[in-house]
């Protein structure tokens, strides 16, 4: 198959390109289109067909279900049947943007979507292409993240390309999105509202809402729970490399970091680093990457899967990465982090 790609202004897109790709999706295609997390890979929500489409383009097993996105805050009850008063309240105060809510399914809404569960995932992306593509093509896309199943998500066209191509029919290409980690992901079918994936909406943004909001306890390093977002049981994000995470005092990390990386490459392996602008100076690899200042979290949430792709494009084979504070934003980062670790983490000087 032949995969348009096309330029798009992301904040005023061209309403021809919206129309033709709208058009893709009503016919039973698939898109790849920006969002203001990640690039998502959109069927239409209604059709069976497109959601197996998307599952196969990806690699991705059919029990990890698909979020749906809309466009207008009432279009929930067309997916969602009891939708709670929590819904609402969590919409006005983070829609459009990146939260994703559990919901009990309509059953209106094809089981292929939902990966068989009778709960469904909604979000209401606040992108203007994402927006104006999901009117154009009738109001409902599902759509994972556009990258195939456990290479990191999208943040680019260009990595859409990378891992779509041939396999789809259209790429959105809006440039590098903002956010640069998925969406939150809180589910309402529960007695106290719950956490399944963290994202840039956080903990404490959910309860000053929501008042009692608690974190799934399958998210927990080294938990033997399994997660109840089935996309979270899956190995995920993973560069080829072999990915080590090292937390610690930041002198006892740095040299910890330094010898394995001497060790490495007297082995003859290509090395990188994942660090912050404070260290990068200080490390002995082939490829070190910052994610900008110790204290950025939005920068190193925007820059990590793209860091994590360019070690791919560079054939690095060992990879050390500094651990992040986990408060706020951080959590998020250390989630994705650990998840491409296969949560392979060292506390070097730590008995
Ligand atoms: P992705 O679009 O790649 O970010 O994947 C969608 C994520 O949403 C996966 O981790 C799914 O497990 C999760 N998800 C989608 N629908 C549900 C649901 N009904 N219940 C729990 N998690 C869901
Ligand atoms: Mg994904």
């Amino acid at each position: 198959m032949d995969t348009a790609y096309l330029k798009i202004d992301s904040m005023s897109p061209d309403p021809e390109v919206i129309a033709r790709a709208g058009r893709i999706l009503k016919e039973g295609g698939l898109v790849a289109f920006p969002t203001e997390t990640v690039y998502g890979l959109g069927g239409d929500a209604f059709n069976a067909s497109s959601s197996r489409r998307i599952y196969e383009a990806k690699g991705r097993p059919s029990d990890n279900p698909l979020i749906v996105h809309i466009c207008r805050f009432d279009d929930i009850n067309r997916i969602a049947s009891n939708v709670p008063e929590a819904a609402r309240t969590l919409a006005d105060a983070f829609w459009p943007g990146p939260l994703t809510m559990i919901l009990p399914k309509d059953s209106a809404l094809p089981s292929e979507t939902t990966g068989g569960l009778d709960t469904v995932a909604v979000r209401f992306p606040s992108h203007p292409v994402a927006a104006a593509l999901i009117d154009a093509a009738g109001g409902f896309v599902a759509a994972p993240s556009a990258n195939r199943s456990g290479r990191p998500s999208t943040t680019s066209g260009a990595h859409c390309l990378e891992d779509l191509d041939g396999r789809i029919d259209m790429i959105l290409d809006a440039g590098e999105v903002g956010i640069g980690l998925e969406s939150t992901i809180v589910d309402l079918t529960t007695p106290v509202p719950e956490i399944l994936r963290p994202g840039y909406v956080t903990k404490e943004m959910l309860r000053k809402v929501l008042g009692e909001v608690e974190t799934d306890r399958g998210l927990a390093e080294g938990s033997d729970v399994r997660p109840r977002a089935p996309g979270m049981k899956y190995r995920h994000y993973a560069p080829r490399g072999v990915l080590t995470v090292v937390e610690g005092d930041p002198g006892k990390v740095t040299s910890y970091i330094n010898a394995r990386l001497d060790e490495a490459r007297a082995a003859g392996k290509r090395c990188g680093v994942i660090c912050t602008d404070e260290t990068a100076g200080a490390y002995r690899a082939d490829v070190v990457e910052s994610t900008g200042a110790r204290a950025d979290e939005e920068s190193a949430a925007h820059s990590l899967f793209r860091i994590l792709r360019d070690f791919d494009t560079r054939n690095v084979e060992v990879i050390y990465a500094e651990a992040f504070p986990e408060d706020g934003l951080g959590g998020a980062i250390m989630n994705r982090l650990l998840k491409a670790a296969g949560h392979n983490i060292v506390y070097p000087g730590k008995i």
